[in-house]
């Protein structure tokens, strides 16, 4: 495996970055805005995906990493790392799942580098995507490997759709935790600015269009923006690995809650490591909704959570522990956790 050569450059400005993504025609495979590169020159070391140029784009003006209280919410630059995220003085109660989620990634050492823009658009760790020597429909093949093979980590949702051929997770904590917070994304590219909700930016890989998001390829995602939170909300993170530190989520729930006159109200429910993007378990949420909480209750939701799931041959497990995992966090987020 060899790095194929390319070219470097430091963007001075969003607008400089934009001007560079577009002189390509957009081509994705052409050119890429380069962040704290945790990803992007991991793929590209192992010759998996080999841009001609990279656009560094952390000194960008116009692009920070600032967390700051706006308009009764939070706004995260996208360069904010998963460090910051971590241990930011704003991001506790209502927001605590974002601070849990980023606290829960990968290793210290990763958290002061990787960013959350570049979370939220790193690929699949699946092992066939990520090895060069494998075709697959992901990387513009025709058959998924996985499917039939080694899919102890893939999907356990929407495996059986014949428009949906990959079974890789989205491999994002951050993303579950800012989805139970209904964030939104503001977006910049050669036309301007666009805002949109977080889910709206996430979408399963289609034929025409191979990726996890929707952001277009001369586009810049420029910050995240958390909206006021219900009063009293609380929102936690919960995390199932194959060990207990530095591992990508075998499943992961983020839980939004509050309680209006004793009963669950608007709650949100959001699972991670099940399926191609983080998956809103709207199911669960209406039968929270309206309710009052107990141990009963939250049972009843992460049964509904998991009703539509249809595991792959090796990753059955994923069904009991998901539900566990919804449990624990619905308790915590309740604060009926022991
Ligand atoms: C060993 C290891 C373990 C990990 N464990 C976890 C884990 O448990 N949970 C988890 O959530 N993550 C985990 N990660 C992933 C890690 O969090 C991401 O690699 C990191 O956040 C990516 O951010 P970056 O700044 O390094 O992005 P880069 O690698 O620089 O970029 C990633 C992608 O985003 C694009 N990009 C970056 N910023 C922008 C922007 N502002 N606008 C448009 N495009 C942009 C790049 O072009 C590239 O396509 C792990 C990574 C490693 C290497
Ligand atoms: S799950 Fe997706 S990424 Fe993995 S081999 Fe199948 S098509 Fe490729």
């Amino acid at each position: 495996m060899t790095m194929q050569p390319f070219a470097y450059e430091r963007a001075a400005s969003v607008e400089d970055a934009i001007a560079g993504l577009a002189r390509v025609g957009g081509d994705a495979t052409h050119t890429r805005p380069l962040a704290g590169g945790t990803d992007l020159l991991t793929l590209m070391k192992a010759d998996v995906f080999a841009p001609a140029r990279l656009i560094d784009v952390k000194r960008a003006a116009g692009l920070d990493s600032g967390i700051a209280a706006t308009d009764g919410g939070v706004t995260v630059g996208a360069l904010a790392t998963l460090a910051d995220l971590e241990r930011h003085p704003l991001l506790v109660g209502p927001y605590l799942a974002l601070a849990e989620a980023a606290g829960s990634a990968a290793s210290p050492q990763l958290r002061n580098v990787a960013t959350v823009g570049g979370n939220l658009l790193q690929r699949p760790r699946c092992w066939y995507f990520r090895n060069p020597r494998t075709p697959c429909w992901l990387k513009g093949g025709d058959g998924c490997p996985a499917r039939d093979g080694e899919n102890q980590h893939h999907a356990i949702f929407d495996t059986r759709r014949d428009d949906r051929p990959c079974v890789a997770v989205h491999p994002s904590d951050p993303a579950a935790a800012l989805l139970a917070l209904d964030a939104e994304v503001t977006l910049r590219g050669p036309g301007g600015e666009r805002t949109l909700p977080l889910a709206a930016f996430f979408a399963s890989p289609t034929d025409e269009r191979r990726l996890e998001t929707t952001l277009l390829p001369d586009e810049l995602l420029l910050s995240i923006r958390l909206p006021a939170p219900p009063p009293g909300a609380r929102s936690v993170y919960r995390k199932a690995m194959d060990r207990k530190v530095w591992a990508f989520a075998l499943v992961g729930v983020a839980a939004r809650v509050n309680l209006d006159g004793g009963r669950i109200a608007d709650a949100r429910l959001i699972l991670s490591g099940v399926a191609n993007v983080p998956r809103r378990a709207t199911a669960a949420e209406a039968v929270l909704d309206g309710a009052a909480p107990d141990d009963e209750l939250f049972a009843r939701a992460a049964d509904a959570a998991l009703a539509d799931a249809a595991p792959l041959s090796r990753n059955a497990y994923k069904v009991p522990l998901a539900k566990a995992l919804i449990r624990g966090a619905l308790a915590d987020a309740a604060g009926m956790g022991t």
